[in-house]
Formats: C-alpha cells, sequence, structure tokens
C-alpha cells in the first residue's frame, strides 16, 4: 500500500474522504461537538504544506431523499474554515465540483456537498465514484468511521486509482491502535461490551473469545445473559431469539477459560423514562414490572476491580440508559475505573459512538489511552474482519 507520509503532493489536486458526520443541534443545527473534524486536520494541512490541494467528500447525517438542508456539509462550512484557518470553497452539485478543481491552487481546499445526496452513493455506483474520481489525481481515505461500508465514494472511488490511493494519517493511527490490541494485547485483556442490543454485539464476543482473559457484560445486552442463566429480568430489554447463542457462547467461554463478569446488581425502574422511581435488585431477581437500566452499586465495584487489574481494556457500549442522570451512574463509574487503569499503566481504546460521548462527558477524553472516531468500523475489526474501505486501498 502507498505510504501516505512518503507521497509527494506537489501540484497534486487530492481526493480526500473524510467523516465529517458530527453530531448536530436538531433545532438549531449547530455542531454539538467537531471532534470529527478536528480528527481530520493533520491529513489535510499534510496535504497542503505538502504543496496539494484538497477536495473534501464526505457523508452527514442519513438523509433519505436527496439533498436535505439539514443534512447539508453547509453547516459545518464554517467550522471547517475557522479551524483550517483559511477560505473553503464549496461545491453544491458534480458540476460546480468540476468547474471549482479546474481553478482550485495548491494550499486551496474545496469541499463538497454530503455525498449521500447524490444518488447511488450508499449502492456504491461505479458511475458517481468515476464522477468522484474525476476530481483529483490521487485518492486519500480517513474516514474511518465509514471503513466498514462499501460505498461509491470509499472503495469504488479508489477503484479508479490503481497506485495514487493511501490511507490518511487519523486512519493510520485508528488502525495501529486498534491492531495494537488484536495482534498481541498485553494480558490480563478485559474488553467490556455495554449499550442496547446483544445482536449488534455477538460477532465480537464470539471473536473476543480467542483473545481476551475477561469481558465484562452491561447495558440493556446483561439481561439477555441474565435470562439465557435462569434468571428473572422483569421487564427489562431482552433478545430471546438470542439467549440459544448467548448460552454457546457461555460454554465457550467456559471452555476457553475467559471470564464472563455479569452485573451482580441492576438499578431497574418502573417505567423508561428520566425520572421513574428506581430501586436496586440482584440483576438474577428483578420483579415482574421492573425493568433494569443500570448496574447497581455491587456491580460497579465488582467491575472496577477487574477494569484496575488489566493491562489491555477496551471498552464499547455504556452500562446503562447514561443520558439520564439517574441511570448514568454505573457508565461514570467505568470510565473512571478505565481512565484510573490508564494511569496505572493499561492500555485503554474506547470505540465510538456512545462510549466516547460518555468519556467526554465525564470529562475522560484526555485520560485514556485512545477514543476511536469509528462506532461499528471498530466493532467490525474486532469482529476479526478486513474493512472493505481499508482493504480497497491495497
Ligand atoms: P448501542 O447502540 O447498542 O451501543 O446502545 C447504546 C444505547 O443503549 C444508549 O443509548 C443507552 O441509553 C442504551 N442502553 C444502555 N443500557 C440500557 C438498558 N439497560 N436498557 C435500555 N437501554 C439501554
Amino acid at each position: 500500500m502507498q505510504l501516505f507520509n512518503d507521497y509527494s503532493f506537489e501540484s497534486k489536486r487530492a481526493i480526500l474522504r473524510v467523516d465529517f458526520n458530527v453530531p448536530i443541534d436538531k433545532e438549531s443545527l449547530e455542531i454539538q461537538d467537531d471532534k470529527r473534524i478536528q480528527a481530520a486536520l493533520p491529513t489535510i494541512k499534510f496535504i497542503l504544506n505538502g504543496g496539494g490541494s484538497v477536495v473534501l467528500l464526505s457523508h452527514f447525517g442519513r438523509p433519505k431523499n436527496g439533498p436535505d438542508p439539514r443534512a447539508s456539509l453547509r453547516i459545518v462550512l464554517n467550522r471547517l474554515t475557522a479551524l483550517l484557518d483559511r477560505p473553503v470553497h464549496f461545491a453544491e452539485t458534480l458540476e460546480e465540483a468540476n468547474n471549482a478543481v479546474q481553478g482550485l491552487q495548491s494550499g486551496e481546499v474545496l469541499l463538497v456537498e454530503n455525498v449521500r445526496f447524490f444518488p447511488g452513493e450508499t449502492e456504491g455506483s461505479i458511475e458517481l465514484a468515476q464522477n468522484f474520481a474525476r476530481l483529483g489525481d490521487c485518492y486519500i481515505n480517513d474516514a474511518f468511521g465509514s471503513a466498514h461500508r462499501a460505498h461509491a465514494s470509499t472503495t469504488q472511488l479508489a477503484s479508479f486509482f490503481p497506485k495514487d490511493k493511501m490511507m490518511g494519517l487519523l486512519m493510520q493511527e485508528e488502525t495501529r491502535n486498534a491492531q495494537h490490541i488484536l495482534s498481541n494485547p498485553k494480558r490480563p485483556f478485559t474488553a467490556i461490551l455495554g449499550g442496547a442490543k446483544v445482536s449488534d454485539k455477538i460477532m465480537i464476543i464470539e471473536n473476543l473469545l480467542t483473545i481476551a482473559s475477561d469481558i465484562v457484560i452491561g447495558g440493556g445486552m446483561a439481561y439477555t445473559f441474565s435470562k439465557a442463566l435462569g434468571g428473572a429480568i422483569g421487564n427489562s430489554l431482552v433478545e430471546d431469539e438470542r439467549l440459544a447463542s448467548v448460552k454457546q457462547i457461555l460454554d465457550k467461554a467456559k471452555t476457553l477459560e475467559v471470564k464472563i463478569h455479569l452485573p451482580e446488581d441492576t438499578v431497574a425502574a418502573v417505567g423508561f423514562s428520566a425520572d421513574a422511581k428506581n430501586e436496586v435488585f440482584p440483576t438474577f431477581a428483578i420483579p415482574d414490572t421492573w425493568m433494569g437500566l443500570d448496574i447497581g452499586p455491587k456491580a460497579r465495584e465488582q467491575f472496577t476491580e477487574v477494569i484496575l487489574q488489566s493491562n489491555t481494556i477496551l471498552w464499547n457500549g455504556p452500562m446503562g440508559v447514561f443520558e439520564w442522570d439517574a441511570f448514568s451512574q454505573g457508565t461514570k463509574h467505568i470510565a473512571h475505573a478505565v481512565a484510573e487503569a490508564t494511569k496505572l499503566g493499561a492500555f485503554s481504546l474506547i470505540g465510538g459512538g456512545d462510549s466516547a460521548a460518555a468519556v467526554s462527558k465525564f470529562n475522560l477524553s484526555d485520560q485514556v489511552s485512545y477514543v476511536s472516531t469509528g462506532g461499528g468500523a471498530l466493532l467490525e475489526l474486532f469482529e476479526g474482519k478486513e474493512l472493505p474501505g481499508i482493504k480497497a486501498l491495497r
């Protein structure tokens, strides 16, 4: 694979696929967190400093029926201009983009409108990819968060550049950190998994059984595990169709001597709301009408103990409904425990999405080893898959 750092960008027009899919306030459309824009800056600046110009492609939100002002990249244009401290041109259509690149000088940047506004992006249209390819002389993919998708602006676009294609600096950093754990984790290696759905995490758990020493299970998925072991879980979230796979996982873990830690107790509520009356019960004995919304105080200590004796930590998914204060204590304690273990010398990798939002909410982002910008992409790497967006760069 062509190495980004060795490539000469002098007088080249670089097509750079980034992930500017930042969270925005649904009412005011203001950017809530610009980490993803910040994360792309080193790659953009490297190209500009090397004498090149940059054509930026990104997706933004999930527009269903073509252009939608609420998913327009114009929303990020001002922030990008401020962060780069130079004007950024904007092209709404392919025609505008084609015209703009003709006059694009070294040191200049063009941002093209949301790739998902163009028909064929998510279907991986070759024709659209070819149109994107005409915009530059080389292709760099720095959108780790989209690397698990085979879309026109990722895999297909790469195919138009037999040699002049490469990973950007962020993509390199993301894969290096994941490989650090995947190839040779310093043990004990604890994987902490939470979030709502077991089905999303079955494959990652199966793959982790071959590399982790401990797997900590929290969040809504803990109740499917509890039920599989004969626990009473009341009204808690459960995926009955996954009970058989969960039992298999528990058996396999025993054979492989991987410890699976389920929360001893649970903060359960009488309904799914921020101010619902709540009480602590053993996770295996939740009364009929109650639903588990967070791990309990004993589980916080139980999990903290496991985390503190770890040398490698991977965390994906909150321990409870951390968006609501009454059910955020479990996630908060785990975030602090991961930060503490990192201080003691452990390597900690936080999966994107909700876990990244959680460490940020508790102001601990700079106290862990690495916070990934990818949610689904990171999960797929840990499922043992090769990401199509990365494969296409070879
Ligand atoms: P996921 O996308 O599967 O990682 O799930 C993240 C979501 O799971 C967050 O929005 C949490 O609020 C939610 N969550 C965590 N624990 C629970 C629970 N016990 N019951 C319902 N939802 C939960």
